[in-house]
């Protein structure tokens, strides 16, 4: 796990998710017609340390 991420919009280089600023977001998915089809999932949103640039969404516990 030596995936180094940088940054398109400000070029800062983060070695690993953990150098990551992360934002827990909850989606909600819903559809339209059925009575069932409302869907929770909680993601974690990976941020640039520097810019808060979202950089990719990833599901805690699951690299
Ligand atoms: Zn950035």
């Amino acid at each position: 796990m030596a995936d180094s991420i940088e940054c398109p919009e400000c070029g800062a280089t983060m070695d690993s998710l953990d150098q990551m600023e992360t934002e827990e977001i909850t989606e909600i998915e819903e559809k339209p017609r059925g009575g069932i089809g409302y869907g929770q999932a909680t993601q974690d949103l990976y941020l640039c340390r520097k810019c808060r640039k979202p950089l990719g969404v990833g599901r805690r516990g699951n690299e």
